[in-house]
């Protein structure tokens, strides 16, 4: 029987003109054979125009041209989420992704030979003519832009008749502009309050920071306990924040996603770092295996920052203290898988199944207690397919997790992996731990230190002896001989008696360290900037002049903060208001950089950049911007002109890493 002998009957015509939803039925090779009055109404057609024809439904839908993604679909790949037709591979002109979209030719012509090149893909869509049934439902979204713009959700399933043989497909349309307009407020509504959200909270947190450091004088265990507990839920009304930002951002596509090629290793310790004082304090072993020679991939550096960054830090939170995380990176083919594996509560396969959707947190009292939103993981998914990727856990309950996801390799470009400067100076590290030391290691190699290591008391004095490092850092609780032992064996001998000492442990004693002969004295956690600060200015590396940095905010309690924040670090502050004393200001004192909010009344940001880039005093004063809002994309020539740009509220440790980055490479230019 053929599918317009099924359709004589009447009372299935009766049926089908009932169903609330548009019906469209065709047959194998598309001729029309039924349009349902909801059909003709939502797509604004008449029967009798288009019955019997074959006429494509995306031309039905009113699309003047069908895009050429939809030109060709590999069922199979898309079936099986392979990235590439299994035949022929990605980039074969012969072939064509996963997503449909035709690599080879644009005729009709050459695709039927392409297609006959590819015998292992199922091919059922060719300029919506079907070649192959589709195995089962299709679902598809359409919008149509004339006579009013309204979006449908197509579902095309095949007619099969009692064997089981295709006769023909019946689509279903139903309208969702509604939920799609609903779908936008709600991001937008989302979006506008987090935004507002985030002014008052930069303040809260920068505050209790500084109140936390010390900075509004002492405070006891009691208060110090409160304003933690303070930190700790503003931090996380933050992360909540960013997660639904985020989300509404890459949902409504407002996020463009700048591909390049990365060095995927150089990504994971960007990260890593950054996760080193978490870890150490929860006496944490990392292991980072990235081998030599990876070819780079491609993708948005911030965004798979972002998709790390959620990885780790769940790895991390949900493992106990003095578990093991391990960093991976391997090659797939034409991909790079990366994986971050834990050897914490691990995950029951049913949990699993949902792990990547939306609010879904695995339903236990530890991970209630652990606290999170339950939106990092489906943020994950979401970049990750962005990138062509994949993203997918193995794991066993009690036992640990992996996390994996795959990236595309970048086609050209293979480049080393740039040596750090070396500017001479060395510095022993001595340390029994090697994750500590590993970290120290880290941030000594940012500043251009030659870093050699110890692992105990016997070997530091030997190497010190040896190498006449130009400086030692100096763990104290170490098995054997403990670090004022080796502190005093070391001013005892002549030839290791003036190499300088900083003591970095978490035992404090300082009294005792300086009396040993210590040139400085460090609390663990370890401060990335007080480290650096104080070994630089120990070998001479500071420069006397305080550098001058200009606030421009028209937030004064942001003002405020950042202010004292950046004079305890040892910078000189300048303050402005508003746009016009920012210029103002700028143009008298010239400082070294500047801290520049965007959204402020009357001159913005983006004009001061403006008017600042073109004079030659002031065209090369490194800017950082910050905003609570979103980038500008419209202005995104004038965002270039500037050094480095922050979404509110940021870490202060983030912004004084960047403020010292950008100073070193002005140094090292010799701008100033
Ligand atoms: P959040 O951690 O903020 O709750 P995510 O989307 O990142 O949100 O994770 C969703 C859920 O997946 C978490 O609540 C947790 O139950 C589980 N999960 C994620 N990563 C791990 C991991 N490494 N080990 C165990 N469970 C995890």
């Amino acid at each position: 029987m053929d599918i317009d002998g099924l359709l004589e009957r009447s009372e299935l015509h009766a049926i089908l003109s009932c169903i609330a939803d548009g019906v469209i039925v065709t047959d194998k090779k598309g001729k029309l054979f039924h349009l349902s009055s909801a059909a003709e109404k939502m797509l604004g057609i008449e029967k009798s125009e288009v019955i019997g024809r074959s006429i494509s439904i995306p031309r039905l839908l009113g699309q003047k041209t069908p895009p050429l993604k939809s030109l060709l679909v590999c069922w199979k790949t898309r079936d099986c989420k392979f990235l590439e037709c299994p035949v022929h591979g990605q980039n074969d002109s012969r072939c064509w992704t996963s997503l449909g979209t035709f690599c080879g030719g644009k005729t009709q012509k050459t695709f039927q030979d392409k297609l006959n090149c590819c015998p292992d893909c199922e091919i059922y869509q060719v300029n919506s003519e079907i070649l192959k049934e589709p195995l089962r439902t299709l679902v598809e979204e359409v919008t149509i832009e004339k006579p009013t713009r309204k979006v449908f959700k197509v579902k095309t399933s095949p007619a099969l008749d009692k064997e089981g043989n295709p006769l023909g497909y019946v689509r279903t349309i139903h309208d969702i502009t509604l939920e799609k307009e609903v779908d936008l407020m709600k991001s937008e509504f989302i979006s506008t309050v987090s935004h507002e959200f985030r002014i008052p909270l930069t303040s809260i947190k920068g505050y209790v920071d500084l109140m936390l450091e010390g900075d509004a004088g002492d405070i006891n265990e009691t208060q110090q306990e409160f304003l933690a507990i303070v930190k700790k839920n503003s931090d996380r009304l933050i992360n909540l924040i960013n997660d639904f930002l985020d989300i509404s951002r890459i949902e409504s596509g407002r996020i463009q996603f700048k591909m390049v090629s990365l060095n995927i290793g150089e990504v994971i310790e960007e990260v890593i770092t950054s996760f080193g004082e978490l870890m150490e304090r929860k006496g944490m072993i990392l292991n980072l295996s990235i081998p030599e020679g990876l070819p780079q991939v491609r993708a948005d550096h911030d965004r798979i920052i972002q998709v790390l960054n959620n990885l780790v830090s769940n790895a991390i939170k949900y493992t106990d203290a003095g578990g093991k995380i391990t960093v991976a990176v391997g090659q797939d083919g034409n991909h790079l898988v990366i994986s971050v594996s834990d050897t914490g509560l691990g995950i029951s396969p049913e949990d699993q199944r949902n792990l990547f959707d939306k609010f879904y947190r695995v339903d236990s009292t530890l991970t209630q207690e652990i606290g999170g939103s339950g939106l990092g993981l489906s943020i994950c998914k979401t970049i990750v397919e962005r990138h062509d990727g994949d993203i997918w856990v193995n794991s066993e309950a009690g036992k640990g997790s992996t996390f994996s996801f795959s990236l595309p390799v970048f086609k050209k470009a293979k480049r080393p992996r740039p040596k750090l400067i070396k500017q001479g100076m060395r510095i022993l590290v001595v340390d029994d731990e090697p994750d500590i030391a590993n970290l120290i290691q880290v941030y000594l190699q940012k500043e251009g230190y030659y870093v050699i290591k110890a692992f105990d008391g016997e070997e530091a004095l030997e190497l010190a002896r040896k190498e006449k490092p130009d400086l030692i850092t100096l763990d104290i609780m170490m098995e054997g001989m403990d670090g004022f032992e080796v502190l005093r064996r070391l001013k005892a001998d002549s030839s290791t008696a003036s190499i300088p000492v900083v003591v970095i442990s978490a035992i404090l004693d300082e009294e005792k360290g300086y009396r040993l002969g210590a040139a400085d004295y460090l609390a663990k956690s370890i401060d990335e900037d007080k480290l650096t600060y104080t070994i630089n200015r120990l070998l001479g590396r500071v420069d006397e002049g305080r550098k001058k940095v200009l606030i421009v905010d028209d937030d004064q309690d942001i003002v405020a903060f950042l202010a004292t924040s950046l004079e305890r670090k040892g910078f000189t502050v300048l303050k402005a208001y508003d746009g016009d004393e920012g210029i103002r200001v700028a143009k008298s004192e010239v400082p070294d950089l500047m801290l520049l909010d965007l959204r402020m009344p009357n001159v913005n940001g983006y004009q001061v950049i403006e008017v600042l880039k073109k004079h030659d005093k002031t065209s090369q004063i490194p800017i950082i911007v910050m905003t609570a809002y979103d980038f500008d994309e419209s202005k995104t020539e004038i965002l270039n002109l500037t050094a480095e740009q922050l979404s509110k509220p940021f870490s202060m440790r983030i912004l004084t890493s960047k403020i010292r980055d950008l100073m070193r490479e002005r140094q090292s230019r010799g701008d100033r």
